[in-house]
């Protein structure tokens, strides 16, 4: 598989360049040159695999004209090694569970995908590759453990003063070593911003080997497919009845990685009839699907900070996807979108009735789902993804559903750790000066 920058398809590079340089030189994104549908055979024969058989399946549409099988398999068992359970709170609801790995966030399918892929392509070199990333607060953590001590990395993590839960910030800033936090007075749009300007800044080009670890990089989309297939097969195996519903998977969204890679997972021909694009008030795919016009925002602070994003970057792919065409977009993607007061609300009756602690991110995929079900006579099952384990927000949880939450055994001894980060502002400079001591 060939990969092409979103803004010049004539500009078509190998798996490898792709992963190594994050973004495009024309600042496009990457996407795979196909999306080719797998034979009803595989599909069939998928469906019986293990979460790591998928995983090892899926990676070699993408990747075998750059890594040979045993080192897909490497890869695949040091990053995919913990599970993503479907977690039914009754016979139409179910959540999908993605915290269960090292950072507890979906996002550490990505990072460790890409971390093992990235030192798998650079195992020969000399020259340590820099990773630049900006975070609104789990992609930080899942990069940090994904990179942490993986020889011939640097990484350094930019995210927004006090828009970080205390859990995350401790996730990003007491590992050390190979892992630098810069706090950075502003927004997360501005933390993106400035990794955007480092990356065409020409001092920093010269000094550095830098590539991006944002849900930006194409390796963090791929591993993201394989848990719309481990689903699927997860909820035929429940009930044989299930294998004749249709299937919505609701999807809290920020910057649309998550939904992206479930789109691609549906193109390869993953059983999923609809998504729902779940959003809080930073709302911009929603009101793209209403009104057929893309307007960006400023990004606004809600206690679902992980998808406060004005301007979701992985649009420009879902457009690619659907070639441009609105109304195409909107037979698979439907928005909806929540206040904080609404999430509190959503996290209140998800435990009331079934006894289920979600976190706010997991509580608006939720309330999409719980919405569109009401909407629909054709008896679909309903799975929103559940993207982070509820004790990285303990504050807004606990308040919302009055209980306090279990403590899983990832959190050890994290808060007891202490932080070390650059203070920086929100200028290209200031991080400069540190990036190139
Ligand atoms: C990153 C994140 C999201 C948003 O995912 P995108 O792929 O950026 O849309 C949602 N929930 C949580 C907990 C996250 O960490």
């Amino acid at each position: 598989m060939k990969y092409f920058s979103t803004r010049n398809p004539e500009h078509v590079v190998t798996f490898r360049e792709a992963v190594l340089s994050g973004l495009a030189p024309d600042g496009g994104l990457y996407m795979p040159e196909s999306l080719p549908r797998l034979s009803a055979e595989v599909l069939e024969r998928m469906n019986a695999l293990s979460m790591q058989e998928v995983s090892t399946e899926i990676t070699k549409v993408f990747a075998s004209e750059d890594i040979d099988d045993a080192g897909i398999e490497r890869i695949i068992e040091s990053a995919i090694n913990f599970p993503a359970p479907v977690h039914f709170l009754a016979p139409d609801i179910a959540s999908l569970e993605l915290f269960h790995g090292p950072s507890m966030a979906f996002k550490d399918f990505g990072a460790r995908f890409m971390a093992q892929t990235m030192s798998w392509f650079t195992r020969n070199d000399n020259d340590p590759l820099h990773i630049l990333v900006a975070t609104s607060g789990d992609t930080g953590g899942a990069v940090a453990l994904g990179f942490y001590k993986v020889p011939g990395v640097e990484v350094s993590i930019l995210y927004p003063k006090g828009r970080v839960s205390e859990l995350q910030e401790k996730q990003l800033t007491t590992h050390g070593h190979n892992i630098h936090a810069y706090e950075v007075e502003g927004s997360f749009d501005d933390c993106q911003r400035m990794v955007k300007e480092a990356f065409q800044d020409k001092d920093i080009r010269s000094r550095l080997r830098l590539t991006s670890a944002n849900s930006i990089n194409i390796s963090r989309l791929i591993p993201q497919t394989f848990y719309y297939f481990n689903a699927v097969n997860q909820i035929d195996r429940v009930s044989d009845g299930n294998r004749h519903r249709p299937l919505v998977f609701s999807i809290p969204s920020g910057n649309f990685g998550n939904l992206c890679a479930g789109v691609m997972a549906k193109k390869l021909g993953a059983r999923i009839d609809t998504f729902l694009a779940a959003t809080n008030v930073n709302d911009t795919v929603p009101r793209y699907l209403a009104s057929g016009e893309y307007s960006p925002m400023e990004s606004i602070a809600t206690i679902s900070n992980a998808m406060d994003v004005g301007t979701p970057s992985n649009f420009e792919r879902l457009l690619k996807i659907f070639s441009g065409d609105h109304q195409s977009f909107c037979e698979w993607i439907i928005g909806y979108r929540y206040s904080d007061e609404e999430t509190k609300y959503g996290m209140a009756e998800c435990h009331e009735k079934y006894h289920y602690i979600s976190d706010p991110h997991g509580a608006i995929g939720y309330l999409a789902c719980r919405d569109h079900l009401a909407s629909r006579s054709d008896n679909p099952v309903g799975v929103f993804l559940e993207t982070a384990h509820p004790i990285k927000f303990p504050d807004s949880v606990e308040n919302a559903v009055k209980v306090s939450i279990p403590t899983p055994p990832q959190v050890g001894t994290l808060l007891e750790r202490e932080k070390k980060a650059y203070q920086i502002p929100a200028k290209l400079d200031a991080l400069k000066q540190h990036l190139l001591v």
